[in-house]
């Protein structure tokens, strides 16, 4: 079978593998269909995320058809679609004791820290497997990744349905984060330097959009909340000078600050900003079993991830995808690569 993986930084093929061993207890071979190409994978192919380990096999959004199944397999039956929750944890330490497995001490990512799906076949453990309608397009069920992530970042900053949301980032992250928080009922204005992902924004129904690059962020924000400031800000563009500023100014009192962006450089704050005003500021990292929520999401026509995806190709051309991704912002939301080709 055939596996995308980067051999070093800066050096991606794809290679012939041996198929996955028989599933064994508890253990589901996939076959995979299609799987999203993110940041993160980029980020991974140039040598840029500070978690990866090489040589590596990319990937970490992706849905398939369940292949063969191991024994005591409750779950999922031969034939299924499914999605995969590419989060691994210990079940042992703090985080996992109190139901934050994805933090856990010693999380372990697939496509990140071990072997990820861009792969013909995976075996995976049946709990990170979860069902989807048959109905469901292949290269839709691999955005219920993406969509995870956003339910995380719901839960995280708490949002309610009458607060206004400030979106810092109008990539896929940012638009499955405007679509949860719309289908809430949330008020939403949203950030970005490029306008094409602004009005995808916009018709995904964004109520304000802000350009940064000729827009001051501070005064649409003002402007948006009749000058009260922001009630939630969703940090998802790793820019740290964003960060700085909704801390410093953006935040209404009580505010909460979501950050999903992950510089590794430090961001400089003001104590007394966050006392005077209680904000809360909070990580989002990956998601915490979201997958059974944001299936029910699609179920009631709350979200519509039809938007997201920019382009469906097949995995021979991977490379294509990485360029167009980089290069070109302005025409890329959600790449899929298809593995349907025998
Ligand atoms: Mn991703």
């Amino acid at each position: 079978m055939k596996v995308i993986q980067v051999n070093k930084p800066g050096e991606i093929a794809i290679v012939e593998k041996p198929m996955p061993a028989e599933p064994g207890v508890g253990e589901v071979l996939v076959r995979i269909k299609a799987a999203g190409i993110c940041g993160s994978d980029v980020h991974i192919f140039h040598g840029k995320n500070p978690f990866a380990t090489y040589p590596r096999i990319l990937g970490h959004e992706a849905a398939g058809e369940v292949v063969k199944t191991g024994a005591g397999v409750t779950n999922v039956k031969v034939g299924d679609h499914v999605a995969i929750d590419n989060v691994f944890s210990c079940g042992q330490c703090h985080a996992c004791r109190i139901g934050r497995a994805n933090v856990c001490k010693s999380v372990k990512v697939l496509g990140v820290h071990i072997d990820g799906i861009f792969s013909e076949y995976v075996n995976l453990p049946a709990d990170h497997l979860y069902v989807v309608p048959v109905d469901l397009p292949w290269e839709l069920a691999a955005t219920l990744e993406p969509y995870a992530i956003a339910a995380e970042a719901m839960d995280r900053g708490a949002v309610q349905p009458d607060e206004s949301v400030l979106i810092c980032g109008a990539g896929p992250i940012g638009l499955v984060i405007l679509q949860a928080c719309k289908s809430i009922g949330a008020r939403v204005i949203i950030m970005d330097v490029v306008d094409s992902r602004l009005e995808k924004a916009k018709a995904m129904g964004a109520d304000a959009v802000v350009n940064t690059k000729r827009q001051d962020l501070e005064q649409a924000v003002m402007e948006f909340t009749d000058g009260e400031g922001i009630n939630v800000a969703m940090e998802a563009t790793g820019v740290i000078p964003v960060l700085e500023l909704i801390v410093a100014k953006l935040m209404s009192p009580a505010g909460k600050v979501v950050v999903l962006g992950f510089p590794v450089e430090p961001a400089k704050f003001s104590p007394a900003d966050i006392m005077k005003r209680e904000l809360d500021i909070k990580g989002s990292r990956l998601n915490n079993k979201k997958f059974p929520e944001v299936i029910q999401w699609l179920a009631d026509k709350r979200i519509d991830p039809t938007g997201l995806v920019s382009h469906v190709m097949p995995y021979a051309e991977v490379e294509r995808g990485m360029d167009l991704f980089s290069n070109h912002p302005e025409e890329v939301c959600k790449i899929i690569l298809t593995f349907d080709e025998k």
